[in-house]
């Protein structure tokens, strides 16, 4: 493997690769890529807290690479928290405005999308490297969300129409949806559930009317629902929670 959501994290941050050189070829334990000889590395080594061993993509190995070297300090897991990472740099991702904004223009690829759920949640090396903008995953917590870009932005118009329908007011943050419930960080075990009624009408009457825009959002992936959260509320854009 010769690209790393490590080495496109670090890489977008600046960070130089940081070791010594290896004495042989071989993989880092964290992120998997291949380690030539030569390259900078460290020698693989974690704290008795560390549990994220199912997560490594080289168990087994004795090295860490120079990428991921420089993202395991204290500090580097809270500038890795939540963030898009490509050549082009690094995108804020906390604010719900700006998580908007990413999910309808991700950068060129490769880039890796991180939006941690707990503190110092290890997020770097373990995302996917995303390698189009059509669809994508985002690394939510410790889930991998898959995100289909047409789909998704389709699906706003969609919760509009079914929402105003239903007689479901917009709000001063949130445009007309009829989600009862869209969690931010997927904690809430009600996420994506639908309201049974608005002002106007019944969800099987809204059902009936907008049969096509319900097959769309009973066709929706997990990060796509997560990805709503955002889209739907574009006036929330202060907030990080
Ligand atoms: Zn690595």
């Amino acid at each position: 493997m010769e690209l790393s959501s490590s080495k496109v994290v670090a890489t977008a941050m600046g960070l130089l690769p940081e070791g010594i050189p290896a004495p042989q070829t071989g993989r880092c334990a964290f992120c998997g890529i291949d380690i030539h000889q030569g390259d900078l590395y460290t020698k693989f080594s974690v704290g008795p807290g560390f549990m994220d061993t199912v997560s490594l993509a080289a168990k087994g190995s004795g090295m860490t690479c120079g990428h991921c070297t420089p993202l395991m300090g204290a500090s580097a897991l809270i500038s890795t928290a939540r963030g898009v990472y490509s050549p082009a740099g690094v995108v804020p991702f906390a604010k719900w405005a700006d998580i908007g904004t990413a999910l309808r223009e991700p950068p060129e690829p490769p880039f890796v999308m991180l939006y941690a759920t707990a503190n110092s949640q290890h997020m770097a090396w373990r995302a996917k490297v995303n390698l189009s903008r059509e669809l994508f995953y985002v690394r939510v917590g410790l889930r991998d969300l898959k995100i289909r870009r047409e789909t998704l932005l389709s699906a706003v118009p969609a919760c509009e129409r079914i929402g105003t329908y239903m007689g479901i007011e917009a709000t001063a943050k949130s445009i007309a949806h009829p989600f009862a419930s869209l969690s931010s960080d997927l904690k809430e075990v009600s996420h994506s559930l639908l309201r049974a009624k608005g002002k106007s009408h019944a969800i099987e009457e809204a059902y009936d009317e907008l049969p096509e825009d319900f097959a769309l959002l009973h066709s929706l992936t997990l990060g796509e629902t997560w990805g709503l959260r955002f889209l739907l509320s574009p006036n929330a854009g202060t907030t990080t929670h």
